[in-house]
């Protein structure tokens, strides 16, 4: 079978792509404690989550990625998921 050099170089750009858009993964805070503090159960405090996003290089990235993505739980980017669902209102509206 022939080799397709257009289908390996766009699987390669498009790989590339995602590596790009999720580096910010690499200097995430989250990813130095528990899963605990960002996805609470009901009723708990994100005030801790919130902290460390606001220390963290990535956060706007993050935000980001959660809008683009329709994150419905935990905090990411420093918002809550009632957060973000206002912040998308608000942008559509
Ligand atoms: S902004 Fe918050 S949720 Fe996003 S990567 Fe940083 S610490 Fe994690």
């Amino acid at each position: 079978m022939p080799i397709n050099i257009t289908d390996i170089t766009t699987r390669t750009a498009t790989a590339r792509g995602a590596e790009h858009e999720l580096s910010w993964q690499e200097s995430a805070l989250c990813a130095q404690t528990g899963p605990e503090f960002f996805f609470p159960a009901p009723g708990s405090s994100t005030r801790e989550a919130k902290r460390l996003c606001g220390a963290c290089e990535g956060r706007e990235a993050c935000l980001q990625y959660a809008l683009a993505n329709d994150e419905r739980f935990g905090v990411w980017g420093g918002l809550s998921e009632k957060e973000r669902q206002n912040l998308r209102r608000t942008a559509t509206s």
